[in-house]
């Protein structure tokens, strides 16, 4: 099997995975997105096996730039502080930025302190903007979910959505030319607080990206294969809709 790597001004999925049983069964990989901009090497949500996919794609956890961590959920944190140790050469080597939201660093924190020697450390807020070794990372409003989760727009080149429950506001703050979303569902499962493809024809009807690409699919979607639910989107919306997948890689 062909193992792809990025170059600059691309992304790669090193996980596609979402919801508890596709990723604490490895259905789908669940190591998150990494992206380069100007060379400079960034990691979102390293989930369950972020060190071996990186390693194994031929990214460098130690060249990194900074990680944005989106909330504290396992499914986007569980590999983050050997991520961490890596950028750092293990805290010797003052190395990079990590953002995340203040109740993943204090209130039940999943970067363990012993850990936090010789990066900065950066709480996430609402609708703020940060410089992160000169790529602008920008935040939005709190989303709807069981802990705080932040979204963010990387480089005004694409928008991250992360885990939340749709609400109106959305497709405006995500304006961008490619947008990702953490689609979890196919359909809409009440008291879940998760985005469903369902939920995508409302966004789309406000605002349409160039590029509009789901991933973090549970198991009720994956069974319903959602590259075919990806097409009848874009067919019933314009939009060019396309479901991640494992290794897949994206010009920004
Ligand atoms: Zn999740
Ligand atoms: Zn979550």
């Amino acid at each position: 099997m062909r193992i792809n790597t990025i170059s600059d001004n691309q992304l790669i999925f090193l996980g596609t995975a979402g919801g508890r049983f596709t990723v604490f069964n490895q259905l789908r990989k669940s190591a998150g997105i990494w992206f380069k901009i100007n060379n400079k090497l960034f990691a979102i949500d390293p989930g369950p096996g972020a060190l071996i996919e990186a390693i194994k794609h031929k990214l460098q956890p130690s060249s990194l730039s900074g990680i944005f961590l989106s909330h504290r959920h396992l499914d986007h944190c569980a590999d983050i502080n050997a991520i961490i140790e890596s950028m750092t050469e293990g805290g010797h080597k003052k190395r990079g930025t990590v953002l995340a939201p203040y109740d993943a660093t204090e209130i039940d924190p999943v970067i363990l302190r012993y850990n936090r020697k010789n990066f900065t450390l950066i709480n996430t807020n609402e609708f703020s903007s940060y410089d992160v070794d000169g790529i602008k990372i920008e935040t939005k409003a709190r989303h709807i979910h069981t802990v705080d989760v932040y979204g963010a727009i990387f480089d005004n080149r694409f928008s991250y959505i992360a885990d939340t429950r749709y609400f109106d506001d959305l497709p405006n703050m995500y304006k961008t030319d490619i947008v990702i979303a953490n689609v979890v569902f196919c359909h809409e499962r009440k008291g879940f607080k998760h985005l469903s493809s369902d939920d995508i024809y409302k966004f789309l009807e406000v605002f349409k990206p160039k590029k509009f690409i789901i991933t973090h699919f549970g198991l009720s979607f994956l069974k319903k294969k959602p590259w075919e639910v990806a097409k009848e989107i874009s067919d019933k919306t314009g939009c060019d809709v396309v479901s991640a997948y494992d290794g897949m890689v994206v010009d920004i």
